[in-house]
């Protein structure tokens, strides 16, 4: 892979605003603008409104088994950063590429795409395939449809690399994430006179409670997996709203909460156990005295997690393409959990640090693109044998 050439299509990349609110299209075009010049097919797979869509593309043999690469073309926001340059201007300073998405994930993207001359100039013998996706950012949206179509596909590839910034170490495992919007129905009146109405922030603190209550169980005696820095299933509550004032009796409040759990632990279990609870309990108490009161769970968010086995084939393949001995895993999502599910063996590695993901001034190092440069040249070298 041409470094040099890497950069360049990063540059192109960096320079389209794909936050996740805007359409990725603008991007596709030219990424296939990219593809036709090297003559290679490619194919969208739009969302439902037609507003953004993946890429798929391959090169090499169609009817074999072989690899996908894969990775989102949407980045998270810029609003309220304070960023030394332009966020969307890739811009060159200390042996760093600074721009939105330069490591979360457009980086790994350029790299692909700079990688396709030598994947053509080699006669593979297996193909690779791009599989470039939409709204990763919020809740891996898009690759749940290249999934779908690889589920009952005849030629299942081989493996999958995911490559999210890891510094190209080799990640094997990520937590599954459930998140629920819930509103909470009470009654409203006077608060002088309480007991006639039901109080929608009591009892949304009361969930908030459990939810807590399941969370510290776990800390305590819940499975453990010592490859996480967190090593338990955690659960909590981010956002809780209620109330207009002191004397009112509020009749609506709303909290979000999640799930993010180890392979060991069911997000269906724990879900169970907090809905549960509030149709157990909360709810004929607060229907005790104000039969239309209730809870609603609307499921804000969802994906699975990755917890590929040490000794599969591809933990050592990748191993061998990236050069290292050891694995990991991480406490962020990605969209490999999906590609795992339809079962395709998958890997998360990429070039850059989630550390520099999502802030002001995100950067990936030169030196990262060159070693990631090194992984697909290796990959290319691997399926032209
Ligand atoms: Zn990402």
């Amino acid at each position: 892979m041409n470094t040099q050439k890497a950069v360049e299509v990063l540059e192109a990349l960096v320079s389209f605003d794909t936050t996740s609110r805007n359409s990725n299209l603008p991007l596709i075009a030219w990424v296939e603008i990219y593809l036709d010049k090297l003559g290679v097919a490619h194919e969208r797979i739009p969302n439902a409104s037609g507003t953004k869509a993946n890429l798929w593309a391959t090169i090499g043999p169609n009817d074999t088994a072989g690899y996908i690469l894969s990775g989102h073309t949407d980045t998270v926001p810029v609003d309220g950063q304070s960023w030394t340059s332009d966020p969307f201007q890739l811009t060159r300073r200390d042996g760093r590429l600074y721009g939105r998405g330069a490591t979360d994930m457009k980086g790994f993207v350029a790299c692909c795409l700079a990688a396709v001359p030598d994947m053509l100039a080699r006669d593979l013998k297996r193909p690779i395939h791009l599989a470039f996706s939409y709204d990763e950012e919020v809740g891996c949206i898009g690759a749940r449809d290249i999934a779908a179509r690889l589920k009952d596909a005849a030629m299942k590839p081989i493996a999958c690399f995911v490559g999210e910034p890891t510094e190209m170490e080799v990640v094997i495992g990520h937590k599954s994430k459930r998140s629920f919007y819930v509103t909470v129905h009470g009654r409203t009146c006077h608060s002088s006179l309480a007991p006639q109405g039901v109080n929608a922030v009591e009892y949304a603190a009361r969930l908030v409670a459990k939810i807590r209550e399941i969370s510290d169980r776990l800390a305590r005696q819940g499975a453990r997996d010592e490859l996480y820095d967190v090593p338990f299933t955690t659960a909590h509550t981010g956002i809780l709203h209620g109330g207009t004032a002191l004397n009112i009796v509020p009749d609506v409040c709303t909290l979000e909460f999640e799930f993010r759990a180890i392979a060991a632990d069911s997000l269906d279990a724990l879900t169970d156990k907090v809905i549960g609870y509030a149709r157990d309990l909360l709810e004929p108490e607060m229907r005790a005295v104000a039969p239309e009161a209730g809870i609603t769970f609307d499921l804000r968010s969802s994906f699975p997690g990755l917890d590929t086995q040490p000794a599969a084939q591809v933990v050592s393949l990748t191993k061998q393409l990236a050069g290292r001995n050891g694995h990991g895993k991480v406490a962020y999502g990605t969209e490999a959990g999906l590609y795992d599910g339809v079962g395709i063996p998958t890997v998360v590695v990429g070039p850059g640090s989630i550390e520099q993901a999502h802030k002001a001034d995100e950067f990936v190092a030169i030196s990262e693109i060159e070693k990631c440069g090194a992984f697909l040249d290796r990959l290319v070298s691997h399926c032209a044998a």
